[in-house]
């Protein structure tokens, strides 16, 4: 049976950054599920659907068909047949896709797409609703989380090192608005599965996150 982890937490704990490289040492697959949410927001934006009309995004859907690939170990997500892997990581389809991802309508059409990847191979999976909903009986469960303003200052370091001018206030409170929108929702909302693992990476850096989900990895698996 492949294994599956299941590393849920909030936007910008790091938890993509970290289980991309604990795959990598792991040797799994590392399927980052925020992409597909991503792809189907972006397909929907272009296509001037109302995103207040749950009945028009429900139809959107049926002419949709969202897939996901690997090419050399890194992910590629297509919506119909194109690769829109590199469009859908803008500020605008950030905050866009926490409202697309409340919608019932639009979980349920990605449920089975991400249960999928799990079957066939061993798979680290990100997102919010992992190990709630998606893989219920993934063989690890892990939150991983830090406070709003250590990942605010993480992002507000990353993008002052690339030379943007940004201040800390607003991306503070764009990260407590993500939070809100993930968190409040019905459908499926980021919570804790209550069988996870806790994991605050808030005095950690990169490298001391890896190694921390790489061996509870081992610990969990090999019991
Ligand atoms: O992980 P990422 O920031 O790319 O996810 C983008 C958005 O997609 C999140 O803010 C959340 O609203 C939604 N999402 C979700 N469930 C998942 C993965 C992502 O609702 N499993």
């Amino acid at each position: 049976m492949p294994v599956s982890v299941a590393i849920d937490g909030p936007a910008g704990a790091g938890k993509s950054t970290v289980a991309k490289k604990a795959a990598a040492v792991l040797g799994f697959t590392y399927v980052d599920t925020g992409a597909v949410y991503r792809s189907v927001t972006f397909f929907c934006d272009r296509a001037g659907v109302n995103k207040d009309d749950d009945a028009a995004v429900s139809k959107a859907l049926e002419g949709l068909s969202a897939d996901i690939s690997f090419k050399d170990g890194a992910q590629h997500v297509s919506v119909n047949g194109e690769d829109v892997t590199d469009m859908i990581r803008t500020p605008k389809i950030s905050s866009l896709t926490s409202f697309y991802a409340a919608k019932p309508c639009v979980r349920a059409f990605l449920l089975e797409l991400q249960r999928e990847m799990a079957r066939s191979r061993d798979v680290i999976m990100d997102g919010r609703d992992i190990g709630t909903v998606v893989l219920p009986d993934a063989d690890v469960k892990i939150f991983l989380t830090a406070s709003p303003e250590v990942r605010a200052k993480r992002r507000y370091d990353e993008l002052r090192a690339k030379g943007e001018n940004v201040s800390f206030d607003d991306i503070l409170s764009s990260v407590n608005q993500r939070d809100r929108q993930d968190s409040e929702r019905s459908a499926a909302p980021l919570k804790q599965a209550e069988d996870a693992i806790y994991l605050d990476t808030g005095d950690m850096d990169i490298d001391a996150a890896v190694q921390r989900v790489v061996d509870i990895v081992r610990n969990e698996v090999c019991k």
